[in-house]
């Protein structure tokens, strides 16, 4: 199987994310968006994963579905409220269906929770990621959050650990972001660090006004100002808001690539909809890849 840190380093691409469905009606809407996508020719598609084990199962099977579709999946673990055992356990199935390419996070509790996830046996997402080197996966990612982590004691503390936990990785995926300033002055941070594998953007085109607040709630992403008066304005009239968030996306994504990003990580949220049109206007092409 190729790996995520082959592929992007191969010039620019698209990426995204995917979720396990939890309900028939979910189903449907994964299939439909996995229809949808696929064209694009992404480089790889993440499947997240609930931390603690709520999606264990249903993120592994659609991740070794995946591996014999076009395609390439990157699966998501975290290490939050697990004993070594079982992240053992669900890395050596991986292993064994032939996932090469595994995302090693902390985790978050889901929204709907009110009280932290227990620890697990590993405390941070670096130590999954040496996890992983010893079970054999070739491909190694973590997460980055150009805003700081929600939960970091300090700016430099939190660059510190950042920086120190993709030195052992291949790649990076970032918190979704709105301005391409946080991405460019992240990366600067994590190469003054020593950290100088790809950092992918993420980016999370705005489609209704409730996701704002929730969402950037629990990722300590926030919407910068003027941006967040023009969704005001409209938050009447939900096709225009719309618009004016896949018009901030694809400049964002614009801003990006100018700037030198490897290509585009979306969060679609199991919608193929927004993310095929900010493609569209990026004019991304959708040829044959891989
Ligand atoms: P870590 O790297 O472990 O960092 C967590 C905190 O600990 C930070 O504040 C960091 O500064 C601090 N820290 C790190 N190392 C040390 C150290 N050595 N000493 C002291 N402090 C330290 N969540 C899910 O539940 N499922 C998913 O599928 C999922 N996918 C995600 C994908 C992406 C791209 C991103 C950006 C996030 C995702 N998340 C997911 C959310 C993620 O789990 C949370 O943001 C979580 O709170 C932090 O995860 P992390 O892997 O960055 O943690």
């Amino acid at each position: 199987m190729p790996t995520v840190a082959e592929r992007i380093g191969r010039g620019r691409f698209v990426s995204f994310e995917l979720w396990p469905p939890r309900t028939p009606e979910s189903a449907r809407s994964l299939e439909e968006a996995l229809d949808r996508l696929t064209p694009l020719g992404a480089a790889f598609v993440a499947i997240t994963y609930g931390a603690g084990g709520s999606t264990r199962e249903r993120t592994h099977d659609l991740v070794v579905r995946l591996v014999d579709s076009p395609l390439l999946p990157l699966a998501h673990l975290t290490c939050a409220a697990h004993p070594r055992s079982e992240l053992v356990e669900l890395m050596e199935r991986y292993r064994q269906a032939g996932v090469d390419n595994l995302l090693a996070l902390h985790g978050d509790p889901p929204l709907s929770a009110t009280e932290e996830l227990p620890e697990g046996d590993l405390r941070y997402a670096v130590e999954l990621v040496a996890l992983a080197r010893e079970l054999g996966f070739p491909s190694v990612g973590v997460a980055v959050h150009p805003e700081g982590h929600p939960a970091a004691t300090s700016r430099e503390a939190d660059l510190a650990h950042q920086a120190a936990k993709l030195r052992e990785a291949d790649f990076a995926l970032t918190q979704f972001l709105h301005r391409a300033e946080d991405y460019f002055a992240l990366v600067d941070e994590l190469h003054r660090r020593g950290a100088t594998a790809p950092v992918i953007p993420g980016v999370m085109p705005i489609t209704n006004v409730r996701q704002l607040g929730r969402m950037t709630a629990m990722s300590g992403t926030t919407i910068p100002l003027a941006l967040a008066e023009r969704l005001q304005a409209v938050a009447h009239d939900p096709e225009e808001v719309r618009r004016v968030g896949i018009e901030h996306a694809t400049r964002l994504c614009r801003r990006l690539l100018d700037g030198g990003a490897p290509g585009l990580h979306f969060y679609t949220m199991n919608k193929a909809a927004a993310t095929l049109e900010v493609c569209a206007n990026l004019g991304w092409q959708t040829a044959e890849r891989w």
